[in-house]
């Protein structure tokens, strides 16, 4: 294996221009700058600009855009965003925080192929892209949501790094930002390179979801991690933590199972004081050992991260829909299942869904001189209610 000079290029980092053309002519190549390509993911000492990302952004519309939707049926198009979508940036969605314009595009471009819009031909958007990308056991069309999909791969980071046990690349990051400290979910995001700070954005989202099995307690967070009991301990004993002068300690350094060490701003009263009892007989089982911590992730029962279980629950929308996964398992035709979801969020184009978008005169039902709408089509009206 030979190094190509000629086809390589010498890029310096605090170099001036003079050493850096002196460089350049000793080995016989050309002088480069950041950012650079490698492996697909575009690399910079310093934030990617909109214009490092746009040729990427470009290249997913582009692939959206030339699907021929109109050779396709709803669900088709459903099926078909399903299945490629996320896989085109699942790459780069792993290493890059994408930032809101660049989501908004790509939605966008969805939202245009999902209803139709073609060239001039404008559709209406029934429902809002917030509902049609959230998972259909959640109400939603199951179409994938980007910005919880890139939150979700790179918190995976966070489970990669458990699971080595060394690696140059883990020393790297252990030394440069201090997460033994207690752990990685409490290093310092305003320092580091954007990769850090899109890891560590991902990793606090994702700390809520796990809990921590006690070892020699050397990297817990006493108050702030979940290791005894189902919430942390400053949730649960919250007028101790407010006056206590380590709110930052480790289990390590103020428990060794028998004695707790912890020191406080002021007296504490009568309820403060049983407050001190119950917190030592609640830690009391949950005694040390000389075995390192582990995290275990509380949504996979195997207790090991996984994309899919933390997309699913950041994708919840907060109401379970009464109606779930069941309407689509329904036996009738596909276009029945995506009418049937219009009407269920009264998204269908009934005459008084028409009105909110433009001027209509007449909004009366077609068989009597009440005004259309689901309910009234479906239950109200007599007419319809005889065919
Ligand atoms: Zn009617």
């Amino acid at each position: 294996m030979k190094i190509n000079f000629h086809k390589s290029d010498l890029i310096t980092i605090n170099v001036d221009e003079c050493r850096a053309k002196s460089f350049a002519q000793i080995f016989c190549c050309n002088i480069g700058s950041f950012p650079i390509k490698y492996l697909g993911v575009p690399l910079h000492y310093d934030k990617l600009r909109r214009k490092d990302l746009q040729p990427l952004i470009d290249k997913i519309i582009k692939g959206i855009s030339g699907w021929l939707g109109r050779y396709l049926t709803f669900k088709g198009k459903i099926v078909l965003l399903c299945a490629c979508i996320v896989s085109i940036p699942a790459y780069l969605m792993a290493f890059v925080k994408f930032p809101k314009w660049a989501i908004n595009a790509i939605n966008s471009q969805m939202a245009h192929f999902l209803w139709g819009n073609m060239g001039d031909q404008h559709k209406f958007h029934l429902a809002k892209w917030g509902l049609v990308s959230r998972k259909k056991d959640f109400g939603g069309l199951g179409i994938p949501n980007i910005r919880d999909y890139n939150m979700a791969l790179l918190a995976s980071w966070g489970k990669i790094f458990f699971m080595n046990n060394s690696g140059d690349w883990k020393n790297v990051i252990t030394y440069k930002y201090d997460v033994n400290c207690p752990n990685i979910f409490w290093t310092r995001t305003k320092f580091g390179s954007p990769f850090w700070k899109s890891v560590s954005w991902a990793l606090q989202a994702s700390t809520n979801f796990y809990h921590w099995k006690i070892g020699n307690g050397a990297n817990i967070s006493f108050w702030h991690d979940v290791w005894a009991g189902e919430c942390s301990l400053k949730v649960s004993f919250w007028k101790l933590f407010d006056i206590c002068n380590q709110q930052e300690c480790v289990v390590g350094q103020v428990w060794d199972g028998i004695t707790l060490r912890l020191s406080f701003r002021r007296c504490v009263d009568h309820s403060g004081l049983s407050d001190w009892g119950m917190l030592i007989n609640h830690i009391k089982n949950y005694p040390l050992s000389d075995s390192t911590d582990t995290p275990v992730w509380d949504l996979e029962s195997k207790g090991i991260y996984s994309v899919k279980s933390f997309y699913k629950c950041i994708n919840f929308g907060g109401v379970v829909s009464p109606f779930g996964h069941s309407l689509w398992k329904t036996l009738c035709p596909q276009k029945i299942h995506v009418f049937l979801w219009l009407c269920l969020y009264n998204k269908s184009l009934t005459r008084d869904n028409v009105a909110k978008r433009i001027i209509i005169e007449d909004k009366s039902c077609l068989f009597c001189s009440e005004d259309e709408s689901i309910q009234h089509l479906f239950l109200e009206c007599v007419n319809s209610s005889l065919i």
